[in-house]
Parts: C-alpha cells; structure tokens; sequence
C-alpha cells in the first residue's frame, strides 16, 4: 500500500471508487485485497491488523461484503446483467461489516454499455459500498466514470517516480523481447531473455513494458491508435504477425511470470518458462 492509500485508509477517507491501474494484474489483486480487508477489519490500526475474524475471512476469500465482479460464463467481457446484479447487490445492507466492497476486475472488461450502467451506480452509490475498479490503465475506462473515481497508479505507466535510467533500461530489453518475438526465432528469443539473469531485478518492470506493448498490438489489432508503450514500431510489428488469440496468450503467460517472480526466486526456471511460455504462441 502506498502513503497515499495508506493516509486515506488510516483516516477512513477512502474514495468511494478507486481506480487502480498499473503494475501487473496480481499486484492490483492484491492491493485490492489488501484494501478490502482494510475497509472491513475489526481490529486496531493500521488496518488490515490481519488477525481479527474479519481479517481472517477476507484473506481466506469468504468475507460476505467482500465481492469479486468480473466476466461471467467464460467471457472475456463483463456484461452490462453483471453490472446490474451488482447494483441491486450494492443497495442491500453489509452482512457482518461496515462496509461492503466490491472489486471489479479486470474494469477495463467492460465494454461501454456495462461501463454505463456502472456509472448510475457511482453517481449514487449507497454510503456503505466502495468500489475498487482493477485495470492496465484508465484510459480503458470512460471519460464519464473517471470523473467518478479516484485514479491510483500501482507503477507509473511511464516512470514517474522510478529512477529514468532504469525504465529505460526494462522497456529497451522489453523491446528486445518483442523484437525476437517478431523474428519468431526461439534463439533470438534465449538472447533477449539472457540479459536478466544478470539484471533479474529489471524483470518485472520490463515485464509490465512488455505486457503493455502486447496490449498495445492487441488495440491497433482492434483498430486503435493509442499506443501507451510508445514503443509503435515494435508493436505494428507484433499486431501484424500474430492473432489476437496468440497476444491474448502472450499477456497471460507474462503476467503469469511476473506473479511467479515474487512467489519463487529460482532465476533460471523463471527465465526458461517465459521462453517457452511466450514460444508457445505460435504466430
Ligand atoms: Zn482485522
């Protein structure tokens, strides 16, 4: 949790709705977990304390005002009945807390019909429900909803607040990566990889670069223009080689690694899956 977050937490000044974007999808998992828990923790501060019963529950998953809303029936958008059945959940009472949290993940699965429908919620949410939206960026989000949240960003999509040498060291090797995925040779791709048993500590920064260039494809692929990354070379490049079902596998297998960086620390195993993670998406 970052000072801001952990100010407004601590004060119990929480916006109603929070963005987070950024960073990867299982660091906003868990940062949205964190603050649920937070919201509905019965202990002393700084909360979450972690070891009263409502902390318990919500760590094991089974806290009754702790909601997760995403794509149902194996989807990959979350509907606009979805929305609805979440707004109709949001107007009954919490069950055992004071608060009843919902974590809407991924946000940017929603088209704008669902997006909408959100927004009659946000514009009169009840007092008790706070609504945490989990997204690879805002800009997937209508202008109309953010107006309604408050935006916190997990890691600055170009790096405000890291050190300007190093993010520009991980979106080169990212670059790199692209590169050889675009070449589509397995060798290439040893190559671009080989530089971070070195530096392992830019593996995740240049993950997220990478994601956010598969992101970048897959949105040109859809006709898009906005390329965050700015990297608009390397991503043409990948959105005119590979179909959307293969960048879809792309995006899963990097944010795969990047969860399993911080769960295991074997270096070379780390590496060698997302060789063969990211060569199993055939062009
Ligand atoms: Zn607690």
């Amino acid at each position: 949790m970052n000072e801001q977050l952990r100010q407004a937490v601590d004060a119990d000044r929480l916006p109603h709705a929070c963005v987070l974007e950024g960073g990867t999808a299982e660091g906003r998992l868990k940062l949205a977990k964190e603050l649920a828990a937070a919201l509905v923790c019965k202990g002393d501060a700084p909360k979450p304390c972690g070891t009263c019963d409502a902390c318990r529950k919500a760590e094991s998953g089974n806290h009754p005002d702790i909601l997760f809303v995403g794509p149902e029936n194996g989807r990959k958008t979350l509907s606009v009945e979805t929305v609805r059945n979440m707004r109709d959940d949001a107007y009954i009472l919490p069950n055992e807390a004071d608060r009843k949290v919902y974590i809407i993940d991924p946000a940017d699965s929603m088209q704008d019909y669902a997006q909408n429908a959100l927004l009659k919620i946000l514009e009169e949410p009840p007092a008790y429900a706070t609504f945490l939206l989990l997204c690879t960026s805002k800009a997937s989000l209508l202008p109309t909803v953010l107006s309604r949240t408050a935006v916190f960003s997990l890691t600055p999509v170009v790096g405000a607040d890291r050190d300007g040498e190093t993010v520009k060291k991980a979106q080169e090797l990212a670059q790199d990566i692209s590169a050889a995925l675009n070449s589509g040779s397995q060798t290439k791709l040893l190559a671009a990889v080989a530089p971070f048993e070195k530096d392992y500590d830019l593996l995740p920064l240049a993950l997220e670069q990478l994601e956010l260039m598969l992101r970048d494809a897959l949105v040109v692929k859809a006709g898009g223009t906005k390329i965050l990354s700015g990297a608009d070379g390397t991503v043409k490049a990948l959105a005119g080689l590979y179909a959307d079902q293969a960048l879809l596998s792309m995006v899963e297998a990097v944010e795969d690694i990047s969860s399993a960086i911080t769960l295991h620390a074997n270096k070379n195993l780390t590496l060698s899956r997302l060789v063969s993670r990211l060569s199993a998406c055939e062009q």
